[in-house]
């Protein structure tokens, strides 16, 4: 049996699009998405990853936008989880959406940066990758669990120069200063909803939204008082959501930072959402992409 969109979200969806967008939205939920994975080329390099695909008979699709992500086609995880490279570490399943943030935020070598909401690491991990391992980057993870999973993946993919902190980043001391930060924050998950598994239980409520909005908001402040003046943030999260996404920009930038303007043009082919803030993304989730948003963002 197909699963339902809760009611609440049903509601706010078509409030915040319209009827028409909420329909493609609605058949991006029910889409089987296809597996994606992100070559590590802290561990190996794109055209070996390709090679080997062949030899095991799995078949990809690139992608525009980034020379280390690839679609796989017809198979489950499972079929990755077999190869040695990827018990190796070499490469990473990973969804298209979330590896946008960090190609945004272009961490380079020698730069400072700090990774808000890291594990299980996807992003962490690649933004060390896009860096070279050059890059030092304080990886903060406040659930316990959920950082032994950001610290076995840290390992498995020889992300060296990653500090990882045990830590609710809200708390850390203003004393900090970092060049970028990265801040994938919690959210009620309303861009990643699959409706084609059998029996799924739906976890979005409206109260996770709310809960979820306040933590983004006090996680924005924080992320901006430890930014160094005149450099740039990401804020993203896998809701499509306004109250998750551009409520909270609107909510604490203020005259102390400005967006930095996204050209969709950067990412051919992307499925898009309107966004009421021009210059932020909204994907709308289908078979290739989760639906996610991302806002670049300079401190003044
Ligand atoms: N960036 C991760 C990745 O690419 O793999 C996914 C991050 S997930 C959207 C959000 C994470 O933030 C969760 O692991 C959650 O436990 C953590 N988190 C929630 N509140 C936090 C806080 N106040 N400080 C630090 N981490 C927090």
């Amino acid at each position: 049996m197909e699963g339902q969109v809760p009611d609440f979200l049903q509601k706010k969806l078509v409030n915040q699009y319209g009827e028409d967008l909420f329909q493609k939205i609605l058949s991006g939920y029910r889409a089987k998405r296809f597996v994606t994975l992100r070559v590590n080329t802290l561990k190996t390099n794109v055209d070996f990853v390709k090679d080997l695909l062949k030899t095991a008979g799995i078949s990809y699709q690139k992608v525009s936008w980034s020379k280390e992500a690839l679609i796989v086609q017809e198979i489950k995880e499972a079929a990755i989880w077999e190869l040695p490279v990827y018990k190796e570490g070499g490469v990473y399943l990973q969804s298209l959406s979330s590896m946008i943030p960090p190609v945004f935020l272009d961490p380079k070598g020698g730069e400072n940066i700090l990774d808000m909401a890291a594990a299980p690491g996807g992003k962490t991990t690649q933004m060390a990758a896009l860096s070279g391992g050059r890059a030092q980057i304080t990886a903060c993870e406040k659930n316990k669990i959920r950082a032994e999973r950001l610290r076995y993946n840290l390992e498995k993919q020889g992300a060296a120069n990653v500090y990882l902190m045990v830590a609710d980043s809200r708390k850390l001391d203003d004393f900090f200063s970092f060049d970028k930060i990265l801040l994938d924050a919690p959210c009620s998950g309303s861009g990643t909803l699959k409706l084609e598994e059998q029996g799924l239980k739906q976890n979005i409520t409206e109260e996770l939204v709310s809960r979820s909005a306040k933590t983004q908001e006090e996680l924005l402040k924080k992320a901006l008082k430890l930014l160094k003046p005149g450099h740039e943030m990401i804020y993203s999260t896998c809701s499509i959501l306004a109250d998750e996404n551009e409520a909270i920009i609107e909510k604490v930038l203020g005259k102390s930072a400005e967006i930095v303007p996204i050209s969709p043009e950067e990412l051919p082919d992307l499925p898009l959402l309107p966004v009421s803030i021009q210059g932020t993304l909204c994907i709308c989730p289908d078979k290739f992409y989760e639906g996610f948003f991302v806002a670049k963002i300079r401190k003044r």
